[in-house]
C-alpha cells in the first residue's frame, strides 16, 4: 500500500525517472504531529542528480517554528518516558513492518533525490532498518544493576534514564539510514527527538517520519524540522535541548561538537573519512580487485565507510591492469536504470571539487589509469557525472591524498612492508575504516592490533558493524565518548541514576511488621 503521502505529495516507483509532483510541491514541517508548511520565505530546491529536476522545495524553516518543534517535543516527554516499555518496543516492530511494506517507495526517493542505484538505495534503507529491528528489543537494553547489603538492610541500585528531548543532524550520502541510526533509538529508549534531515535529500526521512506516525509514535514524540547552518545553530543553543547525533563532515561536526558541549549537551558526531586498503603479495587478486571496485566506486564513492585509498605493498603488480579492467566494466548511469552501477555525485558543486581533486593529483605527479572527469550519459545531459577513476603513484603529500574526495576516486600508494602501510594509516587525520586483504592469519592479527583505525575488515572491504556493535570510527572520523546505536547509542541516549535505599526491619528478624500472622 502506498504511504499517505503527508509530508509531500508522493509517487510509485514507476515515478522515479519521471518529471516530479508539481513543481509547487513542498516539505513539509513536523511539528507535533502535524505535517505542516513552513510559513519562512526562504527556500531551497531540492534537486534529482541525474537531471537537475526540481523534486521539492525545502523551507529553512523560521526560528519560531523551531521553537514550536522543540516545545512539542518538551511537552510529550513526561507521558512518553512513562510509556511502558513494551508498548515503546512495540512502536518499533511496527515501524520495522512498516518500512519493509514501503521499501520500494523509500528506496525510489532516496535514487531521486540522492541519486544512488535502487540497488544501494534499497542498502540505505535496510542497513537503517536494522536499527530499528534493534530498537525493538530496547527492554534488553535498559537493564540496570544491583547490589544488595551495601550495608545493613542496605541495597544500591542503578536506573537507566532518558534524557529528554535530543536532536539529530543528518548528511545526505544515506537519507534513510542514518536517520534511523537516531530516532529509533531515542525514542525507544524514553526520549523524545528533533530531527534535520539533510537539505539535499529529505523525502525518505519525512516518509520515514510518516511511518513512525502510523506505526504509533505519538505527537511531538518526533518532530522534524528543515534548515542549513542557522536551524543547526538553533539545536546547538536551545536550552532544552539535552543532546545532539551528528553525521556528516568534517568542518560542521568540529563546529558542532564543540558549541553543544560548550552548551552543556551531550554531543556524538561522525565525520568524514578516508578509508585505506592494504593489499598484501598473498592475497587472493580477482576477489580482492571485486572487493575494492565495489567498496571504491560504489555509491558514486559517497560513503563515509567507501574505501578510498588502497595501499599496496609491495607494488601493484597485476593489480594496475586487473583494476582499470574491473572499473572500465562499470556502468554510469541514472539511479533507476536497468544496470546501473553508480549514479551522479550529489551536486554540480559536488562534480568540480572532485575534477578538481583529481586534477590535483595529476599535477602533483600521480598517473590517471583512468579518468572519469568529462564523461557524458546518453539521456541525462544534466547529471553530475563523474566515472570511476584510478590515481596510481600518489604520494601522501598529495592534497588528492589529503582530502575527503567523497567520489568515485581510489588512490593508489605503495609500500615496502605491512608495517610501512600501517604506519601511513596511522599517520591520516582520520580514522573511521579500513581493510586488509590477505592469505595470512599472523599478518591480519598483526594489522588488527597496531592499526589506528575503528572498523577494521580482513578481507571485507567494508566492515559496517551491525546493530549488535557500534559504529566506532577513531580520531578525526569522531568526536564525542558513546558512538552510534548498540549498546553504546543506548548509553548515549540514557543516564544513569544510582539509587541507595534502606528498609529496615523494624520487628523481630525474619518478621515484616504488618504481614505478621499472614499465611
Ligand atoms: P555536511 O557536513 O555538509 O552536512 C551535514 C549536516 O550538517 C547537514 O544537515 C547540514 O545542513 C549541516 N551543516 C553543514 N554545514 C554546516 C555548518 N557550517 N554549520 C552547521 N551545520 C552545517 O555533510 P554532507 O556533505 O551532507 O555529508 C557528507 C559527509 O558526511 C562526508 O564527509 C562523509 O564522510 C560524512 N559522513 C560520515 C559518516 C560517519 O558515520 N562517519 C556517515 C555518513 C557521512
Amino acid at each position: 500500500s502506498a504511504s499517505q503521502g503527508l509530508w509531500l505529495s508522493s509517487r510509485g516507483v514507476a515515478g522515479v525517472a519521471e518529471p516530479t509532483a508539481a513543481p509547487t510541491a513542498t516539505v513539509k514541517l513536523l511539528i507535533d504531529g502535524k505535517f505542516v508548511e513552513s510559513k519562512t520565505k526562504d527556500w531551497i530546491d531540492v534537486k534529482n542528480p541525474a537531471t537537475q529536476e526540481v523534486v521539492s522545495r525545502l523551507p529553512l524553516c523560521t526560528a519560531g517554528e523551531f521553537n514550536a518543534a522543540v516545545q512539542s517535543s518538551k511537552d510529550a516527554f513526561p507521558k512518553w518516558r512513562n510509556t511502558p516499555v513494551p508498548q515503546r518496543a512495540r512502536v518499533m516492530l511496527k515501524l520495522q513492518e512498516l518500512i519493509n511494506r514501503h521499501m520500494d517507495e523509500l528506496a525510489t526517493s532516496v535514487t531521486r533525490e540522492q541519486g544512488k542505484t535502487l540497488a544501494d538505495a534499497r542498502g540505505d534503507v535496510f542497513r537503517g532498518l536494522e536499527v530499528v529491528e534493534y530498537a525493538s528489543g530496547i527492554g534488553r537494553e535498559l537493564t540496570g544493576e544491583y547490589v544488595e547489603h551495601v550495608s545493613a538492610g542496605i541495597d544500591t541500585f542503578s536506573l537507566k534514564q532518558p534524557l529528554g528531548v535530543t536532536a539529530g543532524i543528518c548528511p545526505f550520502n544515506f537519507p534513510a539510514m542514518i536517520p534511523l541510526w537516531m530516532f529509533p533509538l531515542a525514542t525507544a529508549a524514553g526520549n523524545c527527538m528533533v530531527l534535520k534531515p539533510s537539505e539535499r535529500d529529505p523525502g525518505a526521512a519525512m516518509l520515514l517520519a510518516e511511518l513512525a506516525l502510523e506505526a504509533g509514535l505519538p505527537p511531538g514524540v518526533l518532530n522534524v524540522v528543515h534548515g542549513t547552518n542557522d536551524t543547526v545553530n538553533a539545536i546547538l543553543d536551545h536550552p532544552d535541548i539535552a543532546a545532539v547525533s551528528f553525521v556528516g563532515s568534517n568542518a560542521a561536526g568540529k563546529h558542532i561538537y564543540q558549541r553543544g558541549c560548550a552548551n552543556g549537551k551531550r554531543v556524538q558526531a561522525n565525520m568524514g573519512a578516508k578509508n585505506h586498503a592494504v593489499v598484501l603479495p598473498d592475497a587472493n587478486v580477482e576477489a580482492t580487485v571485486a572487493a575494492l571496485t565495489g567498496a571504491a566506486f560504489g555509491a558514486a564513492g559517497q560513503r563515509c565507510m567507501a574505501i578510498s585509498a588502497a595501499v599496496f605493498v609491495g607494488g601493484m603488480g597485476p593489480y594496475r591492469a586487473a583494476l582499470l579492467e574491473k572499473a572500465k566494466g562499470l556502468k554510469l548511469n541514472a539511479g533507476w536504470e536497468e544496470g546501473a552501477d553508480l549514479g551522479p555525485v550529489i551536486s554540480p558543486q559536488a562534480q568540480q571539487r572532485i575534477e578538481g581533486l583529481i586534477a590535483s593529483g595529476v599535477k602533483q605527479g600521480a598517473a590517471c589509469d583512468l579518468d572519469g572527469r568529462g564523461v557524458s550519459v546518453p539521456g541525462y545531459p544534466h547529471g553530475n557525472w563523474v566515472g570511476p577513476t584510478i590515481l596510481s603513484g600518489v604520494t601522501t603529500d598529495m592534497e588528492c591524498y589529503q582530502q575527503e574526495i567523497f567520489g568515485p576516486v581510489l588512490v593508489c600508494l605503495e609500500a615496502g612492508t605491512l608495517d610501512e602501510a600501517i604506519a601511513i594509516i596511522n599517520a591520516n587525520e582520520h580514522g573511521n575504516g579500513t581493510a586488509l586483504f590477505t592469505a595470512s592469519g599472523a599478518a591480519a592479527r598483526r594489522f588488527q592490533q597496531e592499526v589506528d583505525v575503528g572498523m577494521v575488515g580482513i578481507n571485507i572491504p567494508i566492515p559496517v558493524p551491525l546493530p549488535y556493535f557500534s559504529f566506532t570510527g577513531w580520531r578525526g572520523s569522531f568526536n564525542g565518548d558513546l558512538q552510534m546505536y548498540g549498546r553504546m547509542g543506548v548509553q548515549f541516549y540514557t543516564r544513569v541514576k544510582t539509587v541507595t535505599q534502606s528498609w529496615k526491619d523494624a520487628g523481630a528478624p525474619g518478621v515484616i511488621p504488618g504481614l505478621a500472622g499472614v499465611g
